[in-house]
């Protein structure tokens, strides 16, 4: 079957100390065929929340670091794309937009990791069931704006607030019975503008399940969403391409007979 990885970080992310050539070694020795580095490019800066002036030369850097790995190792084991996760767009819409429409990138991904009222979702102190659910609230509004910008190819890891609570104790997550008219609206934003979502296995590998969970991805594929990637989230080499199988797995059980792959923005789909 057909495998590819669409979620994987490397030295270019400032959470990664992993080279990309390990990273897609340790990617092949997982049977990958194909994966798309999707390195952070935060238009906000996690520590300081003011604009990330780092994300100006993210693309430049993974070019770089690209092409010094092709200097060394002409024949990669695999296929490699170069994708982007372009976290907080609406933090600076217009610099987000410039970032995007890089002529080097394969795939963009929208991403949302910060929202204004409570920081950045890994590092808030959760308090209560109720504050998880108000969190969880605010985590939708904020995705269903972001929707509403078309320069993206998929959204990231929807729900992924999910381990930090589960860290901390909480057992909630982004469900149809708490969330559904929310859900249901983002959804359909996504697949009228022909934008995609992933399944992030790093959920899978943690212990809490994939983000998002499978109801909303079948909830998806029901209301006529086919594209979709699937993603280890991996920033080591020893995560590389962890659960990506069950991701797999998981997404043919929602009805999906075809991933995404893209190359230079556009989406080709191939059977799984
Ligand atoms: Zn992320
Ligand atoms: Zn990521």
């Amino acid at each position: 079957m057909f495998l590819a990885d669409y979620h994987v970080h490397s030295d270019v992310s400032q959470d990664s100390r992993a080279s990309m050539y390990e990273m897609v070694e340790a990617e092949a020795k997982m049977g990958m065929e194909q994966i798309c580095f999707t390195n952070h490019c935060d238009m906000c800066d996690w520590h300081t929340y003011q604009f990330n002036p780092s994300c100006l030369t993210r693309v430049s850097e993974t070019m770089e670091k690209y092409n010094a790995m092709l200097a060394e190792h002409p024949i990669l084991p695999i296929d490699v794309r170069l994708g982007l996760e372009l976290g907080e767009p609406l933090f600076d819409t217009e610099r987000a937009q410039a970032i995007a429409a890089s002529p080097e990138l394969d795939m963009v991904m929208g991403s949302l990791h910060i929202l204004q009222d409570y920081g950045d979702l890994w590092n808030v102190k959760f308090t209560s069931p109720e504050h998880c659910r108000q969190i969880f609230h605010d985590y939708m509004d904020e995705l269903i704006k972001m929707a509403e910008i078309d320069y993206f190819d998929l959204m990231a890891h929807i729900g992924y607030g999910r381990r930090y609570m589960w860290q901390q104790g909480w057992d909630e997550k982004l469900s149809l019975e708490g969330y559904g008219d929310k859900i249901e609206h983002l959804l359909r934003l996504l697949i009228d503008n022909g934008r995609g979502i992933e399944i992030n296995c790093s959920g899978i590998r943690d212990g809490c399940g994939p983000f998002p969970d499978p109801e909303i991805i079948k909830l998806y594929k029901d209301m006529g969403g086919e594209i979709i990637t699937v993603g280890s989230d991996a920033h080591k080499a020893g995560d590389a391409a962890k659960c990506i199988r069950e991701g797999y797995e998981i997404i043919k059980s929602c009805g999906f007979e075809y991933v995404s792959t893209f190359k230079k923005r556009k989406c080709e789909f191939v059977k799984i």
